[in-house]
């Protein structure tokens, strides 16, 4: 598409977007009596409106039925997390058996390695990203420890080649081939949450399967953002989180996945909780744990409700857009972003800027910029003026335009703004 700089066509392209109306269904912060220019759904996705009436809905049934609620409430709690299943296995293109809403994303990746990092004298390593997030390095690094082994000659780190930001696939390929013998999981991100590269989850997994590896992925930026195909695309495990692109709020539940073939291995070692115990015995309160089959055997905890319910709504607004139409969106919001960064880098000298996410397919709904110079004074700037970006130290602005909210008029606006800093 040819785009134009001018709010008369950017107003233009949201006329046509089919999906214009679910900005509505969102409440988009204020500063300064005008709606924000929104970019952190990436961070922190916007407060669903229907959020508040599910929450209400859960504390009446506390507050009426006490107890009860657990299997007399409008959505009984004994089963809370069924009702989230199908949506979120959509999302990730899971089959509902594969898929289970619960605990936080950093806990269930532990709960995971449990069961899928079992390293062995001979094959022990992790292959993963250089500069993952940094939950990620920190569990990776106390994993290899608790299994006895020293992070130095355990974790292997794909980096960027010299003066690259992004890594090459081909590398991360190369990786796993020359570490064949010795690697025992294969742990990537989905989209990386500094440079928004897309990684190729397809290939990674059947890279690592063929020397004999598992390939685990964490899905933070990917959930609700990208294609997702993990039953087809034979991922053994995966976890996310719903507050980011998933819009359930600060610190709300997070999802797993476990690929079928698993489904029925009672003889994997996990960490196991009365939640996971097969259901038509969980209140017996037997000893000798008897898992259910699929991803909820993996469950510890009764269902965090309230956190539940913000989440149950939020995907049924996902399910409402549908993700092949928020893909799409998505792509073309991205494309204008960049198209307008980089006319207010051609028209205006003070701006320092590198793209450093790289060119689609490998990019989704994210831009990072490097900012060479005046990169604080740069992102002040924009807050002051109603943009709500992302800072990343040491020098990164990151940008989120996000498909159910985000409109190609906030961008054109961002890019004036932008166009406008003088340093
Ligand atoms: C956001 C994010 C996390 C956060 O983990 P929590 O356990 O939800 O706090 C972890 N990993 C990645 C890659 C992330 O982007």
């Amino acid at each position: 598409m040819n785009f134009e700089n001018s709010l008369t066509f950017a107003q233009e392209l949201d006329k046509n977007d089919p999906l214009k109306t679910f900005r509505n269904e969102f409440f988009i912060p204020v500063i300064n009596g005008k709606e924000a220019l929104y970019f952190t759904g990436n961070s922190l996705g916007l407060q669903p409106k229907a959020a508040e009436n599910a929450l209400r809905t859960e504390l009446e049934d506390w507050r009426n039925l006490g107890v009860e609620g657990h299997f007399h409430g409008k959505n009984p709690w004994f089963h809370y997390h069924k009702f989230l299943t199908e949506n979120a296995s959509l999302i990730v293109g899971a089959k509902p058996i594969e898929t289970v809403v619960m605990n936080q994303l950093t806990s269930n990746l532990h709960f995971l390695f449990v069961s899928f990092y079992r390293p062995t004298k001979e094959r022990y390593k992790i292959i993963m990203e250089a500069g993952a997030f940094p939950s990620d390095m920190y569990l990776v690094e106390s994993q290899v420890r608790f299994h006895g082994f020293n992070p130095e000659d355990a974790i292997i780190e794909v980096k960027p080649r010299t003066n690259e930001h992004s890594l090459r696939h081909e590398d991360i390929i190369k990786t796993i081939e020359d570490n064949k013998d010795s690697t025992a999981l294969v742990f990537f991100s989905g989209v990386q949450y500094y440079t928004g590269q897309v990684f190729n989850i397809e290939e990674i997994t059947k890279k690592a399967h063929s020397i004999g590896a598992i390939a685990g992925f964490d899905l933070a930026h990917a959930a609700g953002n990208i294609e997702l195909k993990l039953h087809d695309w034979d991922v053994d495990f995966a976890a996310w989180c719903s507050y980011k692109y998933l819009n359930s709020g600060p610190g709300s539940v997070a999802g797993a996945f476990v690929h079928e073939r698993f489904a029925n291995d009672t003889e994997l070692p996990r960490f196991a909780g009365w939640w996971g115990h097969n259901e038509d015995e969980r209140f017996k309160m037997l000893k000798g744990y008897k898992p259910e089959p699929g991803a909820a055997g993996w469950q510890l905890s009764n269902a965090p409700v309230l956190s539940m319910a913000v989440h149950k709504v939020s995907l049924e607004i996902f399910q409402k857009a549908g993700m092949p139409h928020l893909i799409k969106k998505g792509k073309e919001l991205n494309a204008y972003l960049e198209f307008v960064i980089e006319k207010a880098i051609a028209g205006n000298s003070d701006l320092k800027l590198e793209i450093i996410t790289p060119k689609a397919p490998e990019r989704a709904c994210q831009i990072s910029m490097l900012t060479n110079e005046n990169g604080k004074a740069l992102f002040d700037f924009l807050t002051l003026n109603g943009v709500i970006a992302d800072w990343r130290n040491p020098n990164v602005i990151r940008m989120a335009p996000v498909p159910l909210y985000n409109s190609f008029e906030d961008i054109y606006h961002f890019g004036q703004i932008l166009q406008s800093f003088k340093a």
